[in-house]
Parts: C-alpha cells; structure tokens; sequence
C-alpha cells in the first residue's frame, strides 16, 4: 500500500505488517491532527484497549507543521515540529496499544484548498483494507476549516466503499465545537469513563500542544465531565464522563443525502426547541 506522500508515517505499536492492522481494525478513527483522535475518539480506544478481539486504529491526515509553538518548542523549525508531533502520535499509539497509527503527512494548506483527491485516495486505500464496525469522524458543524475539509473527504472515501462493505456506525465527534447544543434526541451519548488514568495519559503525550499555552488535556476532560453533569437536570450522574456524538451513518449510507441540508437540520431542531420553550412560559 503506498500513499500520496512520501513523509506518510505507518506504526504499529506490535510491530504487526500493515495489512494484519486493518484487518484486525474494528474502531476507526479518521482525524485532521495529532491529538485530534485522542480527544474525540476516546470511546473507541477504550473499547479496544486490552481485547484481543477488537483493533483501534487512527488516521491522522495532516503533517502537523502550522501548529503553535512556545516554550521548549519556540524555537523548532516546522520541519523539527513535525518530527516532534508525529512522535507524540506514536507514543500515544504505543499508550493506548492502537492496532496501527496512519499518519498521512499532507500539508494543511493542500487538505484544505486543492480537490482533495490525494487525501481521498489515500484514505480510499486504507478503508478498502479493513472492515470497522464503528468509525469516529470530525463532525460537519465543527469550527476548524481542516476539520470540516477532512470530514468531506472521509465521507467521499466511505462512500467509495461498496455499500455492502460501509461501516454500519459513522459518529461525528466534537473537536473545534462541542455538540452540546444538540437536541437530546439528536444526541449519541459515548460514555467514556472508563480508565481515567488511561484517558489523561492519552492527553498528555502531546506535550508540544499542552506546553504551547493550550490546555487541552484539562479542557478535554473537564468537557467530558462538563456533558456527564449538564446532561439531565433531574437526574443525577449516571456516566463520569461523556462525549457527545452525531450520528452521520445515514449520509454512508445514502450517497445523495447532501450533507449542508442534513447537518442544517438539526440546527434546525434547536432553533425550534429553544422557541418552543420560550412559547410555554411567555404570558
Ligand atoms: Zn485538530
């Protein structure tokens, strides 16, 4: 298998060939950054750590050169940064035993403004490979244009997929953008609560992030307590940690379902439960 670019970064912490990887896969994870799939994709490591039967394995779509840098980073070239953050991607493979970390080394600027056809070929070829039951993307409201552009190009990849091969779960996750404001009914609880330790170990393999003045490993946990407390005013607690997610498997599974309508259908349901409840109280 050989992808676009030649900086593409395989590692599988067992050391097992690249095929045996994808083949085991059964949680997928296709993300824009290093650290992306650690805070959005938590529930499917935590599924797959320590089984036998079950493979995580993560994506990683672009090369890590934009990000900001401070602290022992200041001084890195974009070169020496990219080195650095693929390394933090590897640990954290290592750390949560993925089947395999993919780590495609596309320039941001390239994901977000040519066709897309490298990264949907490359992402074409390794979903051709493996077979998941669940895979986390970033979700089509995030606030991150490399997040949204990378989205578009996994859904074009699925949708390559013979509809018989399609994931039959496809979850957007949050990111630049929480999806609290989703309507409850509207709203795929992912409990990930298991291993905190595990969790926050996770988290703090990117140290080039955290020490660059972006405190994403409290921000992420403190989220994920946050959507576990604010879930249900009257009752009490039932998970110590939830992601929320939106469920995307009907635009894998329709190819015409355009995505603007679909995704403009739940701000749709907002906008009419936020008035609804306005309504029953005005005098
Ligand atoms: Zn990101």
């Amino acid at each position: 298998m050989s992808f676009s670019q030649s900086a593409a970064d395989i590692f599988a912490p067992d050391g097992a060939p690249l095929p045996v990887t994808l083949k085991r896969t059964t949680h997928l994870c296709i993300a824009a950054h290093q650290d992306d799939i650690e805070i959005m994709a938590y529930h499917g490591i935590a599924a797959c750590y320590g089984r036998d039967d079950r493979g995580f394995t993560g994506v990683v779509v672009t090369d890590g050169a934009g990000s900001p840098r401070a602290g022992a980073f200041a001084a890195l070239s974009d070169e020496q940064m990219k080195a650095v953050r693929a390394e933090e991607q590897r640990q954290a493979a290592r750390v949560g035993q993925y089947s395999v970390v993919i780590q495609l080394a596309h320039p941001s600027a390239v994901v977000k403004t040519s066709s897309g056809e490298p990264v949907r070929r490359d992402l074409a070829e390794i979903l051709r490979e493996c077979s998941p039951q669940v895979v986390y993307l970033h979700n089509p409201a995030d606030k991150h244009d490399t997040h949204v552009a990378v989205f578009l190009r996994s859904l074009e990849a699925l949708r390559q997929l013979p509809r018989d091969r399609r994931p039959k779960k496809v979850l957007g996750c949050e990111g630049w953008r929480d999806l609290d404001w989703l309507p409850d009914d509207d709203k795929r609880p992912l409990d990930v609560s298991a291993q905190p330790d595990l969790a926050v170990e996770l988290l703090g393999c990117f140290q080039s992030q955290i020490t660059g003045g972006k405190r994403y490993d409290l921000a992420t946990m403190g989220r994920r307590l946050a959507n576990a407390t604010f879930h249900a005013s009257h009752a009490i607690d039932r998970h110590a940690a939830l992601t929320w997610a939106m469920d995307l498997t009907p635009l894998v599974q329709d190819d015409r379902l355009p995505v603007e309508p679909f995704i403009l259908r739940f701000i749709d349901r907002l906008r009419d439960d936020v008035a609804a409840r306005l309504r029953k109280f005005s005098a």
